[in-house]
């Protein structure tokens, strides 16, 4: 595998052997740990050296600075690596990296590389020392880098750089996935004044649009369909959308199961926030923080003025308390009819909630076909087991 590995249209980053008999898949059993029946290679991560162009600074949605060097171009892993991140200040101090530095990267199982050493030897004295800048590179706004954490911030409320960030998060796939809605797009809407944060995206006209650089009448409308589609994504979509810090999509769909509604979720205290068993103290605090600013209560509010749904379905909803609320269930084998991340929201859209292994405090096994030592345990320990149809009449 690994002579053809660069041939593949796709990325990989080692292999896993499995027998394919589920007969002696069975028979192998598992560890502890690991089942005897499949193994897991991964290669060594592959390394190159080049040379460090200049080291420029990101502002993300957070405010967040990140430095990255911007390398010559080198081929690593099949891919052209022109930028390594270099994550904050006392990472670079830790490398020592200069500007002009000839640097060795390395690419594992992450996207981006990451720069591994500066090789001194190749040093000539031309090389530039980095200082994280004073005042936002994009704004110009105040940094501030809190006691023991290592990342500076800027803290402008009106940077461009962070609204572009959140503007971005809010189209994204997992978010509102308002197609089309690209880098360059936000770009100019957020240099224009046009649109100030989300809500004004539910605002925007044809003809601004239209107005916009590389934007034929067309692309304009199909733009203005994907933001009105972008209205009735579900609650889970929205709450992620919203970039509140610490809650990744798991958790929005955890928090949209388990109040219902926006209005209900703004109201929530953080104890409220923290009885959640899935929801720490951190995540309750920032949710609970979040809702506490009154820009983003105008916010929200202005969302769901221009009809985007704050709520989940009467139908989920009627079925949250029933016979989902507060169970668990453990998914294992192939569902024809659904990936594992469909039912998986499918069941903790209902208020459930999906465990990775079976124990006594299981109370449902959704088995597939080739459903393995999981299923076995289920029935030792006598937790009901659901095939896909049974599954399905669950459902409703
Ligand atoms: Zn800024």
């Amino acid at each position: 595998m690994e002579t053809q590995r660069d041939d593949l249209d796709y990325e990989i980053d080692g292999l896993v052997v499995k027998v394919n008999s589920t007969t002696l898949q069975d028979e192998f059993g598992t560890t502890q740990k690991a089942p005897r029946w499949a193994v897991a290679y991964k290669y060594p991560a592959r390394q190159a050296t080049t040379r460090v162009l200049a080291i420029t600074v990101q502002v993300g949605r957070t405010g967040a600075l990140t430095p990255v060097a911007n390398l010559e171009p080198v081929l690593l892993a099949g891919t052209t690596v022109s930028r390594a991140t270099l994550h904050n200040a006392d990472e670079i101090k830790r490398l020592g990296v200069r500007t002009g530095d000839w640097v060795l990267i390395e690419k594992g199982g992450e996207v981006i590389p990451k720069v591994l050493k500066v090789i001194e030897s190749k040093r000539t004295g031309d090389e530039k020392r980095f200082r994280m800048p004073k005042k936002c590179p994009v704004c110009g706004g105040e940094i501030s880098r809190l006691e023991g954490e290592v990342v500076a911030r800027c803290v402008a409320a009106d940077c461009a750089a962070q609204l572009m960030g959140r503007l971005l998060h809010f189209a994204s796939r997992r978010a509102m996935r308002i197609e089309g809605l690209g880098e360059s797009l936000v770009d100019q809407m957020v240099e224009k004044k046009i649109v100030r944060d989300a809500g004004d995206l539910y605002k925007l006209t044809l003809e601004e649009i239209a107005g916009l650089e590389r934007m034929a009448k067309k692309s304009a409308e199909n733009l203005l369909t994907q933001i009105e589609a972008s209205k009735s994504r579900d609650l889970a979509n929205l709450i992620y959308a919203l970039g509140i810090r610490h809650v990744g999509d798991r958790t929005a769909a955890i928090l949209a199961g388990h109040f219902g509604s926006l209005e209900t979720l703004a109201e929530a205290s953080e104890a409220a926030l923290d009885d959640i068993p899935e929801i720490s103290f951190t995540v309750a605090q920032s949710v609970r923080g979040w809702f506490d600013d009154a820009g983003n209560v105008d916010l929200c509010r202005r969302l769901q003025a221009a009809g985007v749904r704050t709520k989940i379905e009467q139908r989920d909803q009627a079925a949250v308390d029933e016979r989902f609320a507060g169970k668990q269930f453990v998914l294992t084998g192939t569902l024809p009819g659904y990936t594992r991340d469909e039912a998986r929201a499918l069941v903790e859209s209902r208020g459930g909630r999906v465990a990775s292994s079976v124990s006594k405090k299981t109370d449902y096994v959704i088995a597939g076909d080739e459903a393995g030592s999981k299923l076995d345990k289920a029935t030792t320990l006598g937790v009901t087991v659901l095939d896909e149809a049974a599954f399905k009449g669950m459902l409703g």
